[in-house]
Parts: C-alpha cells; sequence; structure tokens
C-alpha cells in the first residue's frame, strides 16, 4: 500500500487510558478542543509545583544515585521568577528516599523515559517518570510520582500504570514480570502497588481494552475517573443530560415506597452517581466564574442573575509566627497551638472556647475568645478582597 494511502494510527497516550477505557467517546469529543500551540508554561501553581519536583527528582536520581536518563534531563515548565516552596523541595526528596530505599540493590534506575510503541491499530505512547530494571532484563519496576494533591487511585486500579507496563513489556520483551508502584506524599496511603506476574496477558488484555474503545467513537460515559479531568465538561452532551436531567413527576405510589432512609448499598448508590458529576461541577463553576468576570453578569432561564461581586475574603494571619506565639502563651502549649495556627483562626477559637473561654459577652471588660482574638492578634488579621461568584 502506497504510504499516503495507509491509514494513520491514533496515538493513545498512557495518562489518558483512564478516560479512554471509561468514555471512549471522550477522543471524539476531545478532538474537538482548541489545541494550546503556545507550549508555554501555561497552567496553575498545581502544575508548576508538579513539574518541578519532577525535574528536582529525576536530576537528584542521576547526579547522587546512579540513575540514567537517556531522553536527557530537562527544564521543569514553569514561569519565570516561580521558585518551589520548602513544601515542593520536601515533595521532591521523598520521592528520591522512596525509590532508594524501594529499588532491589542490582536494578538500574532509569528516568524520564518516553517510549511509543505500536500496535496493530494504534500507537501506545508514555513519559515514565521512573523504572528500574533487572540485570537479566525480566524484571522490572514502574514508579509513577503524584506529587499534587489530587488523590488518584492506588495502582491496581490505575489504568495509566497498565499502561505503562505495557510500553516497557513491548520494548524489553524479555520482561516476564513486574511491579507497578505509585508514590503520593499527600495520600494517606503514599505508596501504593501491585504485581503483574503475566505481562504477555497484561499486553493481551491492553490492546484488547483500547480496540474496542476505539470501536465506540460515539459512546460517551460519565463517570468519577473519566469526568473528573476531562477537557469536554463545557460542552459534553452526556454531562449535560447528568446535570439537566433533575426534574421527575413523582406518583402518589413512588411516594408512599419512597425509603426515607437507605440502606446502606442503596446510600453507596447515590452518593457514587452524585460523586461522578462533583469534580466537573466544580471545575464548571470555576470556568463560569472566569468568564462572567470577562464578559459580564448573565441572566439565567428563571431569572436568576449571574455575578461576580468583591468581596472580603475570609481572615488572613499576616504573620503567622508571631500569632503562634500569642496563642501558645495564651494556651500554655505551643504544640495545641500550632495544629490550631496551622489550619484556621476559627480552629483556634474553638479550641480557646473548649478550654473554658466564652466565645462572647455582652458585658464589657470580659474577657471572650472575640475580645482576645481582636486585641490580641487584630493588628496580624486581613480580609483579603476576592471575588465571589452570587446566583439572585
Ligand atoms: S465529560 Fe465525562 S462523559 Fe463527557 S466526554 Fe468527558 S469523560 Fe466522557
Amino acid at each position: 500500500m502506497p504510504i499516503l494511502d495507509r491509514p494513520i494510527k491514533p496515538v493513545i497516550r498512557c495518562s489518558g487510558l483512564d478516560r479512554l477505557l471509561s468514555c471512549p467517546g471522550s477522543r471524539t469529543l476531545e478532538a474537538l478542543v482548541p489545541m494550546d500551540f503556545t507550549f508555554s508554561a501555561t497552567g496553575d501553581e498545581m502544575t508548576w509545583r508538579g513539574n518541578w519536583v519532577h525535574a528536582d527528582s529525576a536530576r537528584k536520581l542521576v547526579e547522587l544515585h546512579d540513575a540514567v536518563a537517556p531522553d536527557g534531563l530537562t527544564e521543569p515548565q514553569i514561569p519565570k521568577g516561580w521558585t518551589p516552596k520548602p513544601w515542593d523541595e520536601r515533595a521532591s526528596q521523598w520521592y528520591v528516599d522512596q525509590i532508594v530505599a524501594l529499588t532491589p540493590p542490582d536494578h538500574v534506575i532509569v528516568v524520564e523515559k518516553r517510549y511509543t510503541v505500536e500496535f496493530e491499530r494504534f500507537k501506545l505512547s508514555g513519559q515514565l517518570d521512573c523504572y528500574t530494571l533487572s540485570p537479566d532484563g525480566e524484571y522490572f519496576v514502574i514508579n509513577d510520582d503524584k506529587s499534587g494533591t489530587n488523590i488518584v487511585d492506588h495502582a491496581e486500579s490505575n489504568w495509566q500504570m497498565a499502561g505503562y507496563a505495557t510500553l516497557l513489556k513491548r520494548q524489553f520483551p524479555r520482561a516476564r514480570a513486574g511491579k507497578l508502584q505509585i508514590l503520593q506524599k499527600s495520600a494517606e496511603d503514599q505508596v501504593t502497588s501491585v504485581d503483574v506476574e503475566d505481562l504477555d496477558t497484561l499486553v493481551e488484555y491492553m490492546e484488547k481494552r483500547i480496540n474496542e474503545a476505539l470501536d465506540a467513537p460515539f459512546t460517551v460515559e460519565t463517570g468519577y475517573k473519566a469526568c473528573r479531568l476531562c477537557p469536554c465538561i463545557e460542552f459534553c452532551p452526556a454531562l449535560d443530560e447528568e446535570i439537566t436531567e433533575m426534574k421527575k413527576i413523582l406518583t402518589p405510589e413512588q411516594v408512599e415506597t419512597l425509603k426515607v432512609t437507605p440502606n446502606l448499598a442503596e446510600l453507596a448508590e447515590i452518593a457514587a452517581r452524585g460523586r461522578a458529576i462533583a469534580g466537573p461541577i466544580e471545575r464548571l463553576l470555576a470556568t463560569l466564574k472566569d468568564r462572567v468576570i470577562e464578559e459580564g453578569s448573565v441572566v439565567l432561564k428563571d431569572g436568576t442573575q449571574v455575578t461576580v461581586d468583591d468581596e472580603l475574603g475570609n481572615r488572613v494571619v499576616s504573620s503567622p509566627k508571631i500569632a503562634l506565639e500569642f496563642a501558645a502563651d495564651k494556651l500554655g502549649d505551643a504544640d495545641l497551638a500550632w495544629l490550631t495556627m496551622k489550619m484556621s483562626l476559627a480552629d483556634l477559637e474553638d479550641l480557646l472556647a473548649e478550654q473554658g473561654m466564652m466565645r462572647k459577652s455582652k458585658k464589657q471588660g470580659v474577657e471572650t475568645v472575640e475580645t482576645w482574638i481582636r486585641d490580641t492578634l487584630g493588628h496580624l488579621i486581613t480580609r483579603p478582597d476576592v471575588k465571589k461568584m452570587r446566583f439572585r
């Protein structure tokens, strides 16, 4: 067949497998999203932190622990002038320490390696943060660093990891088994892993699942995993239907049989359905807010007006260190004070009240939580201007 007549194989990214396998039609919708050709350090604080932590930990593994970076080390995509916080530095060091501790001594460590392998109907592509390989090439460990605070699925139910294992098995045909590991410092289960005993079966299964998804380009299905980071939430018909299908005409018989207290399984079913659209709704609200700021207020069909107003935000302590000293002195316990000050002024107020202080009083000259906070910490407290979206 002449080269130009050959069908172009779609490139499937491992990072998109969770969505593709749950909602095959998302690929069709995703193709409609305008592409960003600027390749600038766009994104938010969380993205920049992730970019920095990945680049810094890869560099440390190469420079201090004999890891190899076959594609070379790259500079993190961060805006000019952005600097990491101590938390980011700790996150990077934590990841490096975990890799060093979890890697079998005879394994070679490879970082930041991109692979693209060809299957009959598609190409599978992915960039691995880190993997390690035994000297005989028969066993590998994949280590994926999740530096964000959105808690990801455990390794055993994460299609991205299965995709990486598929890539590596194709790259190293001698490999028989492997371990897939996700490391996330901010998660309760910081390291989750799954052992894959038979990589041939995994590759076969993944190819079958991806082919099935390619055969269903118009099937869209909402789900927590699929929708939470989908770029199509603003125009997805399935999500729209899920959100707007909220009207129901009740029959008297139905009202009679309604269970006011569902059993645990029923409660879980309802909550799980709600969870599927909770993330997208939050993101839709954030997008709406940005658009209203840009384009002005909007009136809904039922007459509700949506505006974004300048208001005073929550109280912020400008110098937590000084406030902490006052609070520790008052509570007589620095640890207790630290716990509250790390969280919020409201926590400190609750704690003072728990310790027997009245919250408020109409009597003059009585020290209460309110007067103590005002008199002692007032000079350290500000309320920044914030933009709040209102539906009226
Ligand atoms: S928003 Fe959800 S249902 Fe719609 S395309 Fe994306 S993943 Fe699929």
